[in-house]
């Protein structure tokens, strides 16, 4: 029978079949970031409305229309995390992180909230990996993220992975590039989408991720920020782009990568994969020099990113689940407690077994055995005896019910599983 209450539109439920992929890539990010130095930190769903607003950009889409907001009883506005780095800048000016010894490094895993038109790959509520390395402007250490998450979607098994990489200078350059490009706009404007052109002042950078075939020719003749980097920028940025290649990483140089946050100062990088449609970012960051001191902490320079769990198990395609029990307990109803005995005993022993639990007839219960995909199934029998049976060959030998966890053991010891 249908429910008459579905997920939320945008939302999904993370079945049981799923899980074992999802925490596949939770285990891979955790080893690479507990490899590097990082420690993880978990921050409240909801935050302060004015922590994005001020945080991600008063004229980015997330702030002007994709933010899940609400006032508490209180009559405080509220709003559901759309992304991570604003909360963490927050989390380590809170609590006086500048004082330990810098970077700090942070990672956390999650979800996140965009009311974003859903589509493949675009949901409203997402999940992402995000990692942040506060507190230093080395060039390294934005090399040092580009190739932590490279080595993660390669221990992944991601195909089709492709990075970009930009820089979009200081805050200082990108003022006197952004009236350049205003007046390159201004001088374009009948050819721009509306969108476009209602944030020629506010945010003309934007311009770069239309889609509209009109702004798209007018911005093949715009200046990049990458002609326009001060020296010191563009010593920065070499030193960067040395060291990822260094690492053996590839990446193409992007100069129209603008980012959807208003944040980023110099290096910005994003992860594509060609195996995903429409919505092909994996994940991507950069640096973002001002954002702790724009959120009333000291003057703090950082480095970060974040990936979308679900790109990147759609770029994986359908994992295969693993076969997980090491037994199913197949048992005559007069020997049922027994069953749940052996059950306990196995499982306190830290072996994986199932049993029925459903009244089933034998046969039903080797039907279910069979379906749940354990090695082997322990079959026990009126008169107490029991057989062993190998779920894949169909051998079977007799069992000591006495015995049997230690059997169980050795089996698995024997098949390596
Ligand atoms: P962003 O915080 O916008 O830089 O996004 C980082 C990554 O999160 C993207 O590259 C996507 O992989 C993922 N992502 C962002 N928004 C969504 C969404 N609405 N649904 C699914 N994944 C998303």
């Amino acid at each position: 029978v249908a429910s008459k209450f579905k997920a939320p539109r945008g939302t999904f439920d993370v079945l049981p079949s799923d899980s074992a992929a999802r925490a596949r890539v939770y285990e891979a990010a955790a080893g690479a970031f507990e490899r590097a130095g990082y420690g993880r930190i978990e921050t409240p769903i909801f935050e302060e409305t004015e922590l994005f607003a001020r945080g991600v950009g008063e004229s980015t889409d997330i702030v002007q229309k994709e933010m899940f907001t609400f006032e508490d009883q209180g009559g405080r506005s509220l709003t559901l995390r759309p992304e991570a780095t604003a909360a963490l800048c927050r989390a380590y000016a809170e609590h006086g992180m500048h004082k330990l010894p810098q970077p700090v490094k942070l990672w956390c895993w999650g979800p996140f909230f965009r009311h974003e038109r859903p589509q493949s790959g675009r949901f409203r509520q997402f999940h992402q990996i995000d990692s942040e390395v506060i507190g230093t402007d080395s060039p390294l250490a934005d090399a040092e993220a580009i190739i932590l998450l490279a080595d993660l979607l390669a221990e992944l098994g991601v195909p089709g992975v492709e990075l970009r990489l930009g820089s979009l200078g200081s805050f200082e350059t990108r003022v006197a590039y952004r009236d350049e490009l205003r007046s390159h706009l201004h001088a374009n404007e009948g050819s721009l989408s509306d969108d476009v052109r209602s944030r020629i002042d506010s945010n003309p950078l934007r311009a770069f991720d239309s889609d509209h075939p009109g702004t798209r020719e007018v911005m093949e003749g715009a200046p990049t920020m990458l002609d326009r980097l001060d020296d010191d920028d563009a010593d920065h940025f070499e030193a960067v782009k040395a060291a990822v290649s260094d690492a053996g990483v590839d990446y193409v140089l992007d100069g129209t990568l603008v980012r959807g946050l208003d944040y980023y100062t110099r290096t910005v990088f994003e992860f594509t994969s060609d195996a995903l449609g429409a919505q092909s970012a994996l994940g991507g960051g950069g640096r973002y020099d001002g954002l702790v001191a724009e959120l009333g902490g000291p003057e703090t320079p950082a480095v970060g990113w974040a990936a979308g769990i679900e790109r990147i198990l759609m770029a994986l395609g359908e994992a295969e689940e693993e076969q997980s029990l090491d037994a199913f307990i197949v048992a005559p109803d007069g020997q049922r407690e027994m069953a749940l005995s052996l059950a306990t005993q196995a499982r306190r022993a830290g072996v994986c077994v199932d049993l029925d639990l459903a009244g089933r007839s034998e046969k039903g219960q080797m039907k279910q055995a069979n379906r749940s995909g354990a090695a082997r199934a322990v079959i026990l029998a009126d008169d107490g005896t029991a057989r062993l049976r190998d779920m894949e060959t169909g051998e079977e030998r007799p069992l000591d019910t006495d015995d049997v966890l230690r059997e169980i053991e050795a089996e698995r010891r024997k098949a390596g599983s």
